[in-house]
């Protein structure tokens, strides 16, 4: 499917091997709270220290906007790292990264070791995808593995711009894995296939509905976007969201799904409220009403329970189901029961189940679901950008096969 080299195409016995993972993981007082990211770069990571390359890792961590931020400092992931890979991860604190103390700790390296370097993003270059980061991150190795699916739909230094100074660039598992089931899922799809498609805004998703109408059997839409859906069907919507400069746009998808023969479904009741709740999770007072009788002075804030069961029954037909955005507030138990449902549909089918990370991804796992699905994305953002149809250029500058 994918055809760029990857880890196994290649021998790094005593090769210094560059690995930009994602270890961009959630951190609570200096602790991970979620460390999926770090789980799903081992079999890489694995692979690297068996064949006997000396690994050196590295990746970004939240926004430091290219200055060293103690607190968003790879540190505790090395540790962790250790604990996961029961060998030691060295971890090479470096203010600039490719410094004097990345390098000794590079020197000293023998086969099979790891070494960890400083949140790449402590540099100002690298967002910027600049010339001389790159090359001194390059200076470090011989290969340069890039494990990174969560940042592949960026051009950065550590997963793009490094590329350019080494002869020898491939992918590892994680992205091989990643590419694998959602380009399958999307240009090869066991069909029937059904796309759900949720989250607040139809803005934000204009190209991903558009490219999924164009793959899939059957395209649900629920959440905040369905709204402006609605209201392009002639609807009342009352005070739920509604993108006004897009309702032509669903127009348009709509007239598409027909002519094309494609399922399109939109909500038929929703659960409402005087407003969306404040605090969030606050305790709200709602009520279920038809998709056809929205009180013009209410809020829809979750699909209905018929909805529900007619998005659950049309997943449960699938043999290919994409997933991406809640289709509530699902932040709020009271308007959780639709993502709920949708998720307990796709955890009991036989089909190919695949979550495009991001909020449906921490819903699907908070729910306790995450083993039940075939994939689930490490990332939010390059999985919405490769359903778009668009090239990841992380995965683009690997050597082709
Ligand atoms: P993903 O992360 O899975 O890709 P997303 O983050 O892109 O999804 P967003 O567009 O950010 O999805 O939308 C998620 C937000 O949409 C959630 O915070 C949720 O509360 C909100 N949301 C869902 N349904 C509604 C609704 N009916 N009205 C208002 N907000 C909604």
């Amino acid at each position: 499917m994918l055809n760029k080299k990857s880890v196994d195409d290649i021998n790094v016995k005593g090769q210094k091997v560059l690995v930009r993972c994602d270890f961009n993981v959630p951190l609570k007082e200096g602790k991970i709270t979620d460390e999926n990211r770090l789980v799903a770069a081992l079999p890489t990571i694995k692979k690297l220290i068996a064949d006997g390359g000396k690994v050196i890792l590295c990746s970004h961590l939240g926004k430091p906007k290219g200055e060293p931020k103690p607190e968003l400092s790879l540190a505790p992931v090395a540790a962790r790292l250790s604990e996961l890979l029961g060998q030691k991860v060295k971890f090479a604190a470096d203010p600039e990264v490719v410094g004097p103390n990345a390098k000794a700790a590079v020197e000293a390296m023998k086969d099979g070791e790891v070494v960890l370097l400083e949140n790449t993003r402590y540099r100002a270059e690298e967002t910027k995808n600049g010339e001389a980061f790159s090359k001194e991150l390059a200076s470090l190795c011989d290969v340069v593995v890039n494990d990174a699916f969560g940042t592949a739909h960026r051009a950065h230094c550590s997963n793009v711009g490094v590329t350019q100074f080494v002869d020898t660039a491939v992918v590892g598992y994680l992205m091989q894995k990643e590419i694998d089931f959602l380009g399958n899922a999307v240009n090869n799809p066991e069909r029937p296939f059904v796309a759900i498609l949720g989250g607040a805004k139809v803005a934000d998703k204009l190209n991903v509905i558009n490219n999924l109408l164009e793959k899939c059997d059957t395209l649900i839409i629920g959440g905040g976007m369905a709204y402006t859906f609605l209201k392009a069907q002639g609807k009342e919507v009352g005070k739920s969201l509604l993108d006004e400069s897009k309702i032509d746009y669903c127009k348009e998808m709509i007239e598409k799904a027909e002519k094309m023969g494609k399922k399109l479904l939109l909500p038929v009741d929703a659960v409402v409220a005087d407003g969306f709740p404040s605090p969030i999770d606050a305790e709200i007072q709602v009520e279920v009403v038809s998709a056809d009788e929205i009180p013009a002075d209410k809020e829809a804030l979750d699909i209905g329970p018929a909805t529900a069961a007619l998005y659950a029954e049309a997943a449960k037909t699938a043999k290919t189901v994409v997933w991406n955005g809640p289709m509530g507030v699902f932040e709020n138990p009271i308007l959780a029961k639709g993502t709920i449902a949708v998720a307990e549909a796709l955890a009991e089918t036989d089909a190919t189940t695949i979550i495009g990370g991001g909020d449906s991804a921490a819903a699907v796992n908070q729910l306790g679901f995450g083993d039940k699905m075939s994939h689930i994305s490490t990332g939010g953002g390059a999985s919405l950008e490769f359903l778009e149809g668009k090239e990841l250029p992380g995965v683009a500058a690997a050597n082709d096969k």
